[in-house]
This record gives C-alpha cells, structure tokens and sequence, in this order.
C-alpha cells in the first residue's frame, strides 16, 4: 500500500483523504485519477475501499449462459454478435435446445442463468415467459437474470404495453434481475456515432429504476476503450451513481472493454470518430486495448461508484489474466462459470469458453483472496 506522503507528490492527497473517510467523490476528482501518472497508485487506492466493503472476499458464481439468438434488429456499431436474419451464421435457438443445455450439467448445482440475444423480430415476450417458467422446472434454485434495458423497451413496443407492465409480465414468469448490458458510453453524441438505433441513456436508467422499483435487481456497465475520452466515462460513472441513489437496486458495474473485431466500428471509422471525441488514448494508439489502462478504469469505478456495492472483473472480455490482476483494483468479483459464450468470442475474445469453479477458486486464492460462492443477487451459497 503506497502512503499518503506518497499521493502527495502524485497531487492526490485531498482523493486520498476522502477515500480514507469515506467521502464521495466528485467528477473533477475522477478525471484527476484519469491523468495521474501512476495508475498502480490509483489501483491502490481501490484496493482499499474494496478491503473496506468486502474484507478479502472474493466472489464468483456457478451460472450458465444463454444466448437464444443474435439475430438482432438494433444495429450497434461496435457488436461482433448480431447477424441479420438469413445472414450467414445467424441462429435461434428453441425451448428444448436451451432447456437441455440447461439440464446438461444434472447433479451439478449452479446459481445462475444468464439469459441474453438482442431485439428478434419474431421471437414475442410470452415466449419468454414460457421459457422462464420451463428453466425453474428444470433448475427450481438457480436464478433467472435476463435481457439488457434495451430489450425490455424492445418488447413494451412489440406488445404496445408500458415497460412496466412488461417488467411485471418477466417478473410474474421468474425473472430476478436485469443484467447490466446496453448501457455503452451514456454521452448522447457519442451515443448516436456508436449506437444510433438503441434506447437513450435515460430510457436505460429509466428502465433500471421502473426494475428497482418492483423490487426487481439489475447490473449495470459500460464499454470503454473505443471512441470515448475520460471525461465521457467519468460522466457515465456519475450518471450511474445518480441513479443508484435514486433506485438503489444495482447490485454490480461490470466494466466492458470494447474488442475490435469483426465489427462495423473498428479501422478507419473508429480513427475519424475518435478523433472527433478527442480520443487521447486512440491517438497514442496501441494503448488504446493495453491491459494497465483497463485496470485504472475498473479501479476508477470502484472509487467513484460508492452506492454500488460490487465491481466484477469479467473474465471473457478482459481476459483470465487481466481479470486476475483487476481483484487487486477493486474488483471482488469474477463472475462465473460461464459454460458457453458468444457476445465477446465473436468480438475477438480469446479467453476460453468455460472456466471450472475450482479454476475460479484457485484464481482468487492465488490473488491471497478468499473465494465466496454466490448467486447473482450476491447471496452466499453453498461452496
Ligand atoms: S449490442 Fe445488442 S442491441 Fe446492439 S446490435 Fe448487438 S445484440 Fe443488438
């Protein structure tokens, strides 16, 4: 741990006291953590509000993924996953492709079901509730997290309801949570070059807060390392943060590194918006995917998010040793188990499919952490 003489000569001393007490911090402080020079500094600092919140535990969780489809009428710049319909490599998947997926691993407890594809044209929110109530047949104690804000408001449309009639509707067939997805960079200029046809930022923090207030739970993120400047993620911070005190039913921020293949943003589209935005990091380029750049942001959210309890370090997209390295900036949790994944594989992920839990458990001991299994609401079950 580096003292506080030692924040002194980065010009930190003030954030250093405030994280020491507690005390929230401001925009202008997470953009001064952005320009420090010593990002093993700033990661220090995390480390210690996340020993403050969460001791050495570390969590991780038995889930399972489930990707329905990538057939996807939101055409989001940055998306490696989404095929048109009849486009090569599209797929839908049906009840009992998914069900014997979920059934696969019998006798092998998990926790969690992570359900999430994009906006289908075809596929209706009832065959969702079926679906739902199918998998806690199967699987009557693992938990149901599903869908980005962005197809909730996809299916108030389809169905002509409210989103809160079609939260109540997902709720009643065994949804627990929301996950965190779609929420990318929240900067409404930026948002319409990276993302053009998807909700707003303030219809996915609307749409969180309508979750919370049905006592439903939800992660939120964001994607950073594309077009974005520092200022546009410590305002995405701070925008989460305001919501949090207001709904209070984030449970985690998982912080997404944006993976440049095989979509319609990465090469020379990316070097002129980037530009625009004022994109240091671009211009100094190749820091743009370097591994310490990734740890100050995670350790950057840790500081800012005071209200949000948990910070996952998510090892498809930051890789399994990144990931690794981010429990000791502020991340207590690695998610999970994972099975089978396709968002960030087709994006250029090169970690592997699946990670055991005994690979997890000995990831987080061999960090001198202690590993906590949990559900995806962050209860403890059994190891
Ligand atoms: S990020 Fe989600 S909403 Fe956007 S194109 Fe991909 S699947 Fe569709």
């Amino acid at each position: 741990m580096l003292w506080s003489k030692q924040y002194a000569e980065f010009g930190l001393s003030d954030i250093y006291e405030k994280v020491q007490n507690g005390e929230r911090l401001s925009y202008e402080d997470g953009m001064r953590l952005f320009e420090c020079k010593n990002p093993l500094a700033v990661g220090a600092l995390a480390f210690s509000m996340r020993l403050r919140l969460h001791g050495k535990n570390t969590y991780f969780v038995r889930n399972r993924h489930i990707n329905y489809s990538n057939i996807c009428l939101i055409n989001c710049l940055f998306c490696a996953f989404r095929r048109k319909e009849n486009e090569e490599g599209a797929f839908t998947q049906t009840h009992e492709t998914i069900l014997e997926k979920v059934c696969a691993d019998d006798g092998i407890p998990f926790a969690e079901v992570h359900v999430v594809g994009g906006c289908h044209p075809t596929l209706r929110l009832s065959w969702f509730e079926e679906l739902f109530k199918k998998i806690l047949i199967a699987r009557p104690k693992a938990v149901i997290k599903a869908f980005t804000a962005m197809e909730i408001a996809y299916f108030a449309k389809q169905e002509k309801c409210s989103v809160l009639e079609v939260l109540e509707r997902l709720k009643l067939s065994g949804l627990s949570m929301l996950t965190g997805g779609g929420a990318e960079i929240f900067e409404p200029v930026l948002r319409k070059y990276l993302c053009p046809n998807k909700i707003s930022a303030d219809e996915y923090l609307s749409i969180h807060g309508t979750a919370h207030s049905l006592g439903l739970k939800s992660n939120c993120s964001m994607l950073f390392g594309h077009i974005e400047n520092f200022a546009q993620r410590v305002d995405h911070l701070c925008r989460l943060r305001e919501q949090q005190d207001k709904s209070g039913g984030f449970v985690c921020f998982i912080p997404l590194p944006y993976l440049p293949q095989n979509n319609e943003l990465s090469g020379e589209y990316q070097e002129k918006l980037a530009k625009i935005f004022d994109n240091a990091q671009f211009k100094n380029n190749s820091d743009v995917h370097m591994g310490l750049e990734r740890l100050r942001t995670i350790a950057i959210a840790r500081l800012m998010l005071d209200n949000i309890p948990h910070i996952k370090a998510y090892w498809v997209m930051l890789g399994v040793k990144t990931a690794q390295a981010a429990l000791a900036f502020g991340a207590d949790d690695l998610d999970g188990t994972i099975v089978e994944e396709h968002i960030g594989h087709m994006a250029g992920a090169n970690s592997s499919q699946a990670l055991t839990r005994t690979e997890l458990e000995q990831m987080i001991k061999d960090s001198g952490l202690t590993p906590v299994s949990r559900d995806p609401l962050f209860r403890k079950t059994a190891q």
